[in-house]
């Protein structure tokens, strides 16, 4: 870490001020990298949620940011793209502290956070609404209006992405916000808020109470001051979200996770594929909800593929160089664990792994990448979601069997299809559960333009693109007897 780095100090933001925990109590925070403790935050109680709830409500309704058009807030929010346009660089050093992300990825993720506030900025004012033709002497007009205060509770994974996926569109709409990012990774966040208030968001329309998920996570989600959820994260936590918006009413969205399949045809260009196969999976270490965790290559191409999988797996190399990994450590010692129970419990064949690199800090969670293969479509490497850098390559015979096996798990989030062939491209694209399909690509979670989400146990509801704006809006017919 750089000696220089600027640490966000352990208080929640709360109706424009920044406080401690009421009742004092804080949790340290490790860095991946090393195991080390290296800053605190606030273990936000009931109390203080119940804080910063209410301070949401206020901005909504009589503060400065239910009192703006929403040309002004898009400005707003331009403007703050801009400013972390300008922080990329400590921010994404703060970001890879945090997270253990290697530099590019946390480059990445800060120009991807500026971007969703540039996209939804200038979209701020282009959610319209609609006339309908009625009976004679009524005038019927469609308005889209915010809910009002939206929580927003997001993991670890891309603290700085998800706290602009989950803002920016909920805050162009209108609505204002209390965000709960998660507790082993959430000092960006703090950043991005604090930049926010640099810019001109008023008082309020974002509130940020940082802790544990059990306590400030679950008193924001059963709050009965919140009128929307927006959720990211595991799916066990996300029933219990969904349970606590049926409990108040209100509607909620779930974004969870997933086994998400990429398919190799026999007539795909492998070479084009490979490096998507291994990047689908490698990317932040494997934790990320949209990783192509299954790769199913048909019979006829299967060895070649592995072959090539196989090549580039042993030379995967877990590292703590920051600027030139491939892959960092995962996020914490539970999440090491836990990887590295499935890669020892698993009931398939190992067929390359990677290394840590030499030298890599003794206290770090670095996991070396591991392929298996062929797995048993049904097994529990086949079907559970590993959250770490483990992909399972899996045998077809043909179109019909591709999709019985890519969409037989709980999961349904996203998929590509690998193939030559521009009729069977389109016939299984159609055919596939989940909210994204690529054909001949593959990006984890990919374009901030595109409509995202997940089926059954990968959640419900659309990030992203135009769709987000709607997700987090609702219509209200206003008819109007005039004479
Ligand atoms: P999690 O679901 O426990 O945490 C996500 C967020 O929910 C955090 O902010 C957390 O503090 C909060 N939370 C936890 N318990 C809560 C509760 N009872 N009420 C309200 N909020 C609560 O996820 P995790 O423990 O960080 O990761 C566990 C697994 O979840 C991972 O191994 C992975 O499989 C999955 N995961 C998925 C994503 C994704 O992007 N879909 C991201 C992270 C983790």
């Amino acid at each position: 870490m750089p000696d220089d780095m600027t640490l966000p100090k352990p208080l929640n933001l709360i109706a424009g001020q920044w406080l401690p925990a009421a009742s004092g109590d804080e949790l340290d925070v490790r860095s991946p990298l090393d195991g080390e403790v290296f800053a605190t935050i606030a273990a936000a109680q009931p109390g203080d949620v119940d804080a910063a709830v209410k301070a949401a409500r206020e901005a909504f309704d009589t503060g400065g940011w239910g009192a703006l058009t929403a040309a002004e807030r898009g400005r707003l929010m331009l403007k703050l793209s801009l400013r972390i346009l300008e922080e990329a660089e400590p921010l994404a050093q703060l970001e890879s502290r945090d997270t253990g992300k290697p530099m590019k990825q946390a480059h990445a993720d800060i120009a991807a956070c500026a971007r969703y506030f540039e996209f939804y900025g200038g979209a701020a004012d282009k959610v319209h609404g609609e006339v309908i033709p009625f009976m004679a002497g009524y005038n019927v007009q469609v308005v889209r209006e915010p809910y009002g205060v939206v929580a927003c509770i997001i993991p670890w994974n891309y603290p700085s992405q998800m706290f602009a996926r989950a803002l920016a569109p909920a805050l162009a709409v209108g609505n204002s916000t209390v965000l709960k990012p998660a507790e082993d990774a959430c000092l960006t966040c703090l950043r991005l808020a604090e930049l926010a208030g640099e810019v001109g968001f008023p008082d309020g329309a974002i509130n940020v109470v940082t802790g544990r998920g059990d306590v400030a996570g679950r008193a924001l989600s059963e709050h009965p001051g919140v009128d929307f959820i927006a959720f990211t994260g595991s799916p066990e936590v996300g029933q219990m979200i969904q349970i606590a918006a049926a409990k108040n009413y209100i509607p909620c969205t779930l974004e969870l996770g997933g086994k998400s399949p990429q398919i190799v045809f026999d007539d795909a260009d492998i070479d084009a594929a490979l490096p998507f196969l291994v990047g689908g999976i490698i990317a932040n270490a494997g934790q990320t909800c949209s990783a192509g965790s299954r790769v199913l290559i048909q019979e006829g191409v299967y060895d070649k593929v592995v072959a090539g999988l196989k090549e580039r797996f042993e030379g995967l190399e877990a590292s703590h160089l920051s600027q030139e990994a491939a892959l960092g450590p995962v996020i914490s010692a539970k999440q090491k664990k836990r990887v590295e129970a499935y890669i020892d419990g698993a009931d398939a064949p190992l067929i390359a792994r990677g290394t840590v690199r030499d030298g890599a800090p003794e206290g770090g969670y670095y996991v070396a990448p591991a392929l298996f293969g062929p797995v048993d479509p049904h097994s529990k490497i086949g079907q559970e979601e590993v959250f770490g850098p483990v992909l399972c390559a899996m045998t077809f015979k043909d179109e019909a069997d591709a999709i019985r096996i890519a969409n037989d798990t709980e999961y349904g989030l996203m998929a590509s299809v690998w193939s030559r062939d521009g009729a069977r491209q389109q016939r299984v694209a159609k055919k596939l559960r989940g909210g994204q399909v690529y054909i001949n690509g593959f990006g984890a979670g990919g374009g901030i333009e595109l409509p995202f989400g997940g089926v059954r146990k990968s959640g419900h509801g659309r990030e992203k693109g135009f769709a987000a704006l709607l997700e987090l809006s609702q219509i209200k017919t206003i008819i109007n007897k005039h004479d």
